[in-house]
């Protein structure tokens, strides 16, 4: 964590709200602590309210983030956007779904989602800070820029970030969403030791890691995709990235779509399984515990070899019982025991709301810090 993201924690948390304060904390000079609150002011990142009580001497300003700007969190699905305003002290101050086209193409997306963003800031009444974007597929971090993505036609090679900066005329961070799903649960849990695999299970499926508390994107920004591994039970299933047989042709929520369509079951996507599984209608519920037992026997090679402290399940299939149930069960059964002693294997803390959750606390780093090299 760099200096000012410590200062805004320190004074956010109400560790320390004087500069004397952080200069112990910090264990830095007076001067220097001085000089980094004067630039987080005039950021907008910091404030000063009245006076705290003295000591004898002069009364030392109090600091705080309440009242500063905000940030904006969006995450990006194929037919709807999410949003989240966050302030500086973590607090989610407000949630939005807006209707959204990926499929309309990026020009038109932009517009969209620059139009959403700006209308979302302004309801908040105070200045926004920075903009974090969650995309349904690769991209290249920390440039934002697009790269072969299954779900989002046309959008490949878009530099999404350097556009949508200079739009809002705002510093703005793109991500993978499960790797923002990530970052959010370790901002939400404040664990910032965590080894966590994050595993986002909806219409397709996407796996994130994250070590030391830091999310683990890997050489070319694809680390932790667990999606195209093949399995046994894909056999010559075709799957969008053009080879036969991978885990999400028989584990995503589109898979189990496809088989419960296939046995009369009528059925148009993932949203619907939700509600087929409270009729507790049993081929339903078999499908997804088969779903959930695939997934979770991939995951436990990634979870013996990774030692994770905790497994969070995320997206719409993490809201089924059976589906959570059922990868819990595989994991436990596949994993050594020395690993799946102490291992948590959860649901997303933010739920619906994870990858905007997350796109928020990515761009409230890039507010206190700038964009990560
Ligand atoms: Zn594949």
């Amino acid at each position: 964590m760099q200096v000012s993201e410590r200062i805004v924690d320190l004074v956010a948390t109400g560790v320390a709200t004087s500069r004397s304060q952080l200069a112990k904390e910090l264990g830095l000079a007076p001067s220097t602590v001085s000089t980094k609150v004067a630039e987080l002011m005039t950021a907008g990142l910091l404030a000063e309210t009245g006076d705290g009580p003295s000591r004898g001497g002069r009364k030392p300003r109090v600091l705080t983030t309440a009242g500063t700007g905000i940030v904006v969190g969006v995450d990006v699905g194929a037919r709807h956007l999410r949003l989240l305003a966050l302030d500086l002290a973590g607090t989610v101050l407000q949630t939005g779904e807006f209707p959204f086209d990926i499929a309309a193409g990026p020009e038109v997306g932009l517009d969209a989602l620059a139009l959403h963003v700006e209308r979302f800031a302004l309801d908040q009444g105070k200045r926004l800070l920075a903009v974090g974007v969650g995309l349904p597929g690769p991209v290249q971090f920390p440039a934002g820029t697009v790269r072969v993505p299954a779900r989002m036609p046309g959008w490949k090679d878009f530099p999404l970030r350097e556009r949508l900066a200079q739009r809002l005329g705002l510093p703005v961070a793109v991500d993978n969403d499960t790797s923002l799903i990530a970052l959010g649960e370790v901002a939400v849990r404040a664990n910032r030791t965590a080894t966590m695999v994050v595993v986002k299970a909806g219409t397709g499926i996407g796996c994130g890691l994250v070590t030391s508390g830091a999310v683990h994107r890997g050489a070319g920004g694809v680390a932790g995709d667990i999606t195209h591994v093949r399995v046994d039970a894909g056999a010559d299933i075709p799957c969008g990235c053009g080879n036969t047989g991978c885990l999400e042709t028989v584990a995503s929520g589109a898979a189990i779509v496809k088989v419960l369509q296939g046995n009369g079951i009528e059925v148009a996507d993932t949203g619907e399984l939700a509600r087929l599984c409270d009729d507790a209608q049993p081929e339903v519920i078999a499908a997804v515990r088969t779903a959930g037992r695939l997934l979770g026997e991939v995951l436990a090679a990634v979870v013996n070899f990774v030692n994770p402290d905790v497994v969070v399940l995320a997206g719409r299939l993490a809201s089924l019982e059976a589906f959570v149930a059922a990868v819990r069960g595989a994991l436990y059964e596949r994993c050594l025991p020395l690993v799946t002693q102490h291992l948590e294997v959860g649901v997303v803390t933010s739920g619906k709301d994870a990858g905007a959750r997350g796109a928020a606390a990515l761009a409230a780093q890039v507010a206190l810090t700038g964009l990560p090299a």
